[in-house]
């Protein structure tokens, strides 16, 4: 057999575990500051969900999703990314019925059939939250201050930092301005690549994303949305970067900023690094979708909601040197002198850890000194040394690891000198 996971894929091994793990915490922690509480959808849905809600035009339908029939004869696709489930489940179970808003947060893995590079996996890692039925502008400074916040909780420093953000505008102003792009697009056809030109009929818009710098160059003349926005939407833009200024969250207008997702409207964000990430290096963004429920056949719904990647954002602090926990921390090492003390080293190791201290002994039949290098390996502040002459007498030998000082402490009485020793509070 092929002993290797599929392309696009990689096992998250221990040391990346562990910073998942712990960015989900950092989130759910952060989050709940702000009213947010869990969600887990289904990692595959009705294929249309995507669809419908993301949009046939898009690179995510038209070319990247996981799709197959089922044994049912159902067309199944693994999720490309969050938010259409969140919508759906919420769709399904009345959670904005009566006209209540909700706040809900996701993390988990999205599928997308794409070239893998650096930062870019079939099978990646997300964290998202949504906030739905809420259409004030408050709303959407307060999700931006709180992805912001959390990259900042992450230890990345704000001055490797860039938050864009534009409006895409609605269906009053949208459609007009879409016509003006496609016919700037028809205009300057020749200088545009093959897919820009093909973008024009289904999805002008996306032609501002295009990576050929001459479709850059070129776009870069093309009309802007900011100045054909609708009243409202200029009213609800002005108020959202006021609110943005007045916590000093500071942002960058990028009028070409548009997300590759049918479903936004109004308001669009996305945060770049400028370390360890080279051209893809957006690892948070997300935006306003007022009509995405509507979609779905449900009631008109505002929302709104970011997702932020996991291993570009790993990769970012890596880079800009934040902290990231490792995989396992051992405090204290129970080492015995020879097999005769095995059960009393045994004994040791179940009680330390009982009163909350992270212990590990020897499964291996070690000698007393590679057991010494396996404590040292393992980083263990403190070693207990288990010997036959010492329990004869009721004693057990505790050396700290940093000093090298070694105490005589009576079997009965190591857990609370550990815990001293360590400073854990009672
Ligand atoms: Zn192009
Ligand atoms: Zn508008």
């Amino acid at each position: 057999m092929n002993a290797r996971a599929p392309k696009g894929t990689s096992d998250m091994l221990p040391d990346v575990g562990a910073a998942w793990e712990y960015l989900q915490r950092t989130a759910a922690a952060l989050f709940a500051r702000y009213g947010y509480a869990p969600v887990y959808t289904p990692l595959f849905e009705h294929t249309e969900v995507f669809t419908r809600g993301i949009g046939e035009a898009t690179d995510i339908v038209s070319k990247e999703m996981y799709t197959f029939e089922d044994k049912g004869g159902r067309s199944i696709t693994l999720r490309p990314e969050g938010t259409a489930s969140v919508v759906r489940a919420a769709l399904e179970h009345n959670l904005t019925a009566n006209g209540q808003g909700t706040k809900l947060y996701y993390a988990g893995p999205m599928f997308r059939y794409e070239r893998p590079q650096k930062g870019r996996m079939r099978q990646f890692w997300q964290i998202g939250a949504e906030a739905l039925n809420m259409p004030d502008p408050s709303v959407d400074a307060e999700v931006i201050v709180m992805l912001w916040r959390f990259f900042e909780t992450l230890g990345i420093p704000t001055s490797h930092m860039r938050l864009l953000l534009n409006t895409m505008g609605d269906e009053q102003c949208r459609p007009a301005y879409r016509e003006k792009v496609a016919g700037f697009i028809r205009e300057h056809s020749a200088e545009l690549c093959e897919e820009c030109n093909r973008r024009e009929a289904t999805n002008p818009l996306r032609a501002f994303d295009c990576k050929n710098p001459q479709c850059r160059e070129v776009m870069a003349g093309a009309p802007l949305l900011r100045d054909e926005l609708c009243e409202g939407c200029a009213a609800h833009y002005s108020a959202v970067k006021d609110s943005l200024d007045a916590l000093g969250v500071p942002y960058v207008e990028d009028p070409r900023l548009v997300r590759g997702l049918d479903y936004y409207t109004r308001t669009v964000f996305e945060v770049q690094v400028d370390a360890g990430l080279g051209s893809q290096n957006a690892i948070g963004g997300g935006g306003r979708y007022d009509r995405l429920m509507e979609q779905y056949g449900g009631p008109p719904t505002p929302g709104l909601g970011f997702a932020l990647g996991f291993e570009r954002t790993l990769m970012a602090m890596q880079a800009t040197g934040a902290f990231v926990p490792a995989a396992t921390v051992t405090q204290v090492y129970v080492a015995r002198v020879d097999e005769s003390v095995s059960g009393a080293a045994f004994g040791v190791a179940a009680a330390l850890r009982d009163s909350g201290v992270a212990t590990e002994m020897d499964h291996q039949s070690r000698s007393l000194k590679s057991q010494f290098k396996q404590a040292d390996r393992l980083g263990a502040r403190m070693v207990v040394v288990v010997g036959p002459d010492e329990l004869s007498s009721g004693q057990v030998t505790l050396r700290d690891m940093g000093s090298k000082e070694e105490t005589r402490v009576a079997l009965g009485a190591i857990t609370a000198a550990v815990r001293d020793a360590l400073s854990i509070a009672e």
